[in-house]
């Protein structure tokens, strides 16, 4: 048996945890008594084009929509996703280039196998998802994380004083799960200078991967940098599930930026990662479906209500929270030292509340508002107390 892989197996993490205690707690005491801000799972339905889309191609000729792919994926769905964010975010993508994938969780071990080799380092910023960890060990790379400022945005210091001749790939996530932080333009420019100045010194290139599933959960109107337009050795990992609330079906894409002076190659490393991982060609039914929905999202507007309900009620009671500006996350301050004990002191009033400590950030808990806004009013009385039971107010 495989230590480490029975051992991920063994640990479920804090997350799954916390959610199958709700499971279980639920059927308890109702439903509706638990307020379960655990897991990030999407609760906006589809956009009824998808829907529409999925029947047209379930009645089309069942030998082309269900055959394999080309491993990399259908090159006319490649293309349309080069297409789109060419026209999106003025990028120069090539469909070429553009790797189907089932999901960003495995365009990202993808990525992170096609480059990384034993010992190199992988840069996390804190607050990160946690799979980055998982698949970087697997990969027999070596995690650095990287310490955040009092925003949760990168201490830009720390990161120069640990980057090394080792350094071969740093992973961002914004708009951010676990915080909700967004990485705006300033940001992606003082974090790519300081990578062309570190690959200048030690003559390697340090590749750069944006993790997006959330790219579009934004409420800002914020203008999204995107990574290919800033840095040459740059890679982004997508994924419909967020945006278009489609987390079972297991579709994303690799896009890398085709300016590279070692494009080629790390395609080839891309596509030989993905056989290696058993991972070619991602679902076919839904490779067939993406041209005809790129752009179109759930209703989003649902979050940002969530978002706004949520803030305005934590920051009434007193908590301290970091202001989300995107996805469907937020970070509240825990009123002890250990965000564990906080986390199981919450529970004593139904509210399931995710430590953060396994993100990489200790004092905070996770609260994710992908949930009924019946659960957001609801559940206002039991922060209260909680908040009492601290400071006694
Ligand atoms: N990256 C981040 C930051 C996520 O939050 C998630 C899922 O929650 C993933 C990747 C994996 O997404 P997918 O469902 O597309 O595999």
């Amino acid at each position: 048996m495989n230590k480490q892989n029975l051992d991920y197996g063994k640990a479920p993490s804090a997350i799954r945890q916390l959610t199958e205690y709700g499971r279980k707690r639920k059927l308890e005491i109702g439903e509706e008594n638990v307020f379960d801000f655990s897991i990030g799972n999407p609760n906006t339905p589809a956009p009824n084009q998808v829907k529409d889309t999925l029947i047209n191609l379930l009645n089309e000729d069942p030998i082309k929509i269900h055959s394999y792919t080309s491993s990399p994926g259908n090159i006319d769905v490649r293309n349309s996703v080069a297409t789109y964010l060419n026209k999106t975010y003025q990028a120069s993508l090539d469909g070429n280039y553009i790797y189907l994938t089932c999901g960003a969780a495995a365009g990202l071990a993808i990525v992170i196998n096609a480059i990384i080799n034993e010992g190199d380092e992988v840069f996390l910023f804190a607050p990160y998802f946690i799979e980055y960890k998982v698949f970087t060990e697997h990969a027999k790379g070596k995690v650095v994380v990287v310490n955040h400022d009092q925003n949760l945005l990168p201490d830009f210091d720390d990161l120069k004083a640990k980057i090394s001749a080792k350094t071969k790939l740093l992973i961002y996530n914004s708009p951010n799960n676990p915080s909700g932080v967004f990485y705006d333009e300033e940001v992606i420019k003082t974090l790519t200078g300081i990578l062309k100045e570190k690959e200048e010194e030690y003559g390697e290139p340090i590749f750069l991967l944006s993790d997006e599933p959330y790219r579009e959960l934004l409420y800002e109107g914020e203008k999204y940098p995107f990574i290919t337009n800033y840095y040459e050795h740059s890679i982004v990992t997508y994924s419909f599930s967020k945006s278009l609330s489609l987390p079972g079906e297991r579709i994303g894409y690799i896009a890398i930026n085709p300016h590279q002076d070692v494009t080629t190659d790390l395609f080839y490393a891309i596509c030989g990662a993905g056989r290696a991982l058993g991972y070619i060609a991602a679902p076919s039914l839904f490779q067939h479906m993406t041209p005809h929905v790129l752009g179109l999202t759930s209703d989003l507007n649902f979050y940002k209500k969530n978002r706004d309900l949520l803030y305005q009620n934590l920051k009434e009671i007193g908590y301290e929270v970091i202001y989300p500006r995107g996805a469907f996350y937020m970070m509240v301050k825990s009123l002890e030292d250990d965000a564990y004990k906080f986390s199981e002191a919450a529970k004593e009033y139904e509210l399931l509340l995710v430590p953060s400590d396994p993100f990489g950030v200790k004092g905070y808990v996770r609260v994710c508002y992908a949930v009924s806004e019946k659960t957001i009013i609801n559940s206002k009385e039991a922060f209260r107390k909680l908040y009492q039971r601290y400071k006694g107010e």
